[in-house]
């Protein structure tokens, strides 16, 4: 390599993790209009200034057993839609002997649930053979944090024209995520959420707690995008009794919507047990959710 040329070249290309206002007009026009977006699931639930949306569930389909049981809980408590993955990726790959994807059976434990309850169902799409299956039961396709810039994947997602929710990967940037974002629009599909689901970090402030809730996160791309943004303490903070304040200082931070896990044994979840809610946790962050959303002019639903 000419090294002289290296550096001229960074020199001449100002590098900055800021947007510019080239990024604005070049590389991200579409997420960055100024047109304000709301998502319409359903008739009853609606992504926009006035509401805010709980999504809620387990971690995995475990079975037809977990899925019912919780479903029938929130949909009780009032929650409209319910999140559970039947494909899921997961960090190592000796999955546990107890637990497998549920996949094709698991979606169609979720469709079941889903004529039952006449909930909306939030799950996760890891591969693109999977989505023809996934599209004929889920309201919302999850693209994870490990796909953010999977760019065939979300192509072909957004080919779909279901609403997407889009998970920021855990190392990328601002100005990454709303680059993944504009793949997904020029597609045609602006039916776009945005999600916060915490960072590395050098430190977590506690052994167990894998990412930290990049709260600053919600502010910035509410600043500069007029599409719904989302937060996920549940995945962000890896620990139960961090939840609550962290659902309540998204809710302050401007979020429209949360994503919480939920589980009636958090212990017994065969993913991640430390960081579900129990369903007396859950029904009181509800309680105090929907008091503090009212101080900013937005509706739980
Ligand atoms: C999930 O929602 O279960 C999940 C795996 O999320 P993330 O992609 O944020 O890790
Ligand atoms: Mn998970």
């Amino acid at each position: 390599m000419n090294n002289k040329n290296f550096v001229k070249n960074l020199s001449n290309k100002n590098p900055t993790k800021d947007i510019t206002a080239d990024d604005i007009k070049y590389k991200i026009p579409k997420i960055t209009s100024n047109k304000k977006v709301s998502v319409r699931i359903t008739d009853k639930v609606v992504f926009n200034e006035n509401n805010l949306p709980i999504i809620a569930g387990p971690n995995g389909v475990e079975s037809r057993e977990l899925i019912f049981h919780v479903a029938k809980f929130l949909k009780k408590k009032g929650v409209k839609i319910l999140r559970g993955h039947a494909y899921k990726p997961l960090t190592f790959p000796y999955r546990s002997k107890q637990y497998l994807e549920t996949k094709n059976e698991g979606m169609n434990w979720l469709d079941e649930v889903k004529k039952h309850t006449g909930m909306a169902i939030v799950t996760e799409v890891t591969e693109i053979r999977y989505l023809d299956r996934i599209c004929q039961t889920a309201d919302i396709i999850q693209i994870g944090s490990r796909n953010m810039q999977n760019l065939e994947l979300l192509k072909e997602c957004a080919l779909t024209k279901k609403p997407i929710i889009l998970k920021r990967h855990f190392g990328a940037s601002i100005r990454d995520l709303l680059g993944a974002s504009e793949h997904i629009l020029l597609e045609g599909n602006n039916k776009l959420i945005l999600c916060e689901r915490g960072i590395s970090a050098p430190h977590t402030h506690r052994e167990t707690s894998r990412f930290i809730l990049d709260i600053q996160a919600i502010t910035a791309l509410k600043e500069i995008i007029n599409y719904p943004v989302i937060s996920d303490p549940s995945h962000a903070s890896f620990w139960a009794p961090w939840v609550p304040p962290l659902v309540y200082a998204s809710i302050a931070a401007g979020c429209d919507g949360l994503i919480i896990e939920v589980h009636p044994k958090p212990e017994e979840s065969k993913v991640d047990p430390l960081q579900p809610l129990n369903y007396k946790k859950f029904s009181e962050v509800i309680n105090i959710s929907k008091k503090i959303s009212k101080i900013f002019k937005r509706k739980i639903i």
